[in-house]
């Protein structure tokens, strides 16, 4: 890893903030879990969100400390490895299964293959998964067991801190999340897992401050999750919704999305963007999606309702001329983009395309 000096004004201005937000979690009640980390200097935070498809991961970077929460389905543990690879992330401060599910725990085997880890955190140390009990074997042959935090629990990433909002605030596993808020500069993330309504009540009902600058969407943008009290209370400019193209389950929910809208949320779509990576100098974020911006263009299409012909594999526009013709057993309608139903192997019409 390369070694920055920075200017000691923007040294001791860190120190001060660092100071102020310690002084703030200790004030909440937060304890203090942190490892005592090597701060390597590099003078910003990145928040990568992974494109794992309908799964969850995020990569979080911060003055050469690096913390992984979640590592989408174990088909997704060689492209976590390639990732992590690819952005030489050698050692991780910190590793996080969310929760037990496949979808969050499932590519975390394939980040231990390349990378050593620190601490491990997850809100149980027993599930019965193939998933779930790789990622206990590839933890066990760095010699490391799970740590299950508790809410109020805090740790340092860099100057940033980790406040744990929620650790097992209910029994099924997307309520059992672990919810994290991140704190660098005035910046802040909060990585909802896949919270539900009855984790986010309490964390409501624990009084936290939940304000935050950016939320990652919880339970990829299911109606189940973020109840309308909760987005309140974040009060996010941004959102990053982690879900897979034309995933079955139809996230992100149109409740949400519009809920979104509505809070004047300007929010980001892995299944839409692939990765998306946001960076933030301490006193403002800034997204970096250019990367998917010939995906974006593609889809910046709006999705639509269109009319399919089963049997000759045509796409037709709602007002086509030739719908009228289509047998009534082959007509079928579709709500999509145009991208998405050729990848199902359709096919234009002539007249309306
Ligand atoms: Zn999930
Ligand atoms: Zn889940």
């Amino acid at each position: 890893m390369t070694k920055t000096f920075f200017k000691s004004s923007i040294f001791a201005l860190l120190i001060i903030v660092a100071t102020i937000v310690a002084c703030l979690t200790s004030c909440m009640g937060m304890t203090d879990i942190s490892e005592s980390g090597d701060n390597e200097a590099e003078n910003r935070l990145e928040v990568h969100f992974i494109d794992v498809g309908q799964a969850d991961a995020a990569l979080v970077i911060c003055d050469g400390d690096t913390m992984l929460i979640d590592g989408g389905n174990s088909d997704d543990s060689r492209l976590i490895y390639t990732y992590l690879k690819k952005n030489n992330v050698t050692n991780l401060d910190y590793i996080i299964a969310t929760h037990a599910h496949e979808d969050h725990v499932g590519g975390l085997s394939g980040a231990l293959d390349f990378a050593r880890a620190e601490v491990a955190l997850c809100p149980v140390t027993q599930y019965e998964s193939r998933a779930f009990s790789n990622f206990v074997k590839a933890l066990k042959q760095q010699g490391l067991e799970i740590t299950i935090p508790k809410a109020g629990d805090s740790f340092s990433l860099g100057s940033a801190r980790v406040n744990v909002l929620a650790c097992n605030a209910a029994d099924d596993p997307n309520n059992s999340s672990i919810v994290l808020k991140l704190i660098y500069g005035d910046t802040s993330f909060l990585f909802a897992a896949d919270a539900e309504y009855e984790c986010e009540t309490a964390m409501l009902d624990a009084g936290y401050d939940l304000s935050s600058t950016v939320l990652k969407v919880g339970h990829h943008g299911s109606y189940t999750s973020t109840s309308y009290r909760f987005l309140k209370d974040i009060d996010p400019q941004y959102a990053v919704i982690s879900c897979g193209k034309n995933n079955d389950y139809g996230y992100p929910h149109d409740e949400i999305v519009s809920r979104l809208e509505n809070a004047d949320v300007t929010y980001y779509r892995t299944d839409l963007l692939g990765d998306i990576i946001c960076t933030s100098d301490g006193k403002s974020v800034s997204f970096n999606v250019n990367k998917a911006d010939e995906k974006a263009d593609a889809d910046n299409e709006t999705s639509r309702e269109m009319i399919l012909n089963t049997g000759s594999k045509r796409y037709h526009e709602i007002g086509c001329e030739s719908i009228p013709e289509i047998r009534e057993n082959n007509k079928q309608s579709y709500f999509g983009t145009t991208v998405e139903i050729e990848s199902l192997g359709y096919y234009p019409c002539g007249s309306c395309h």
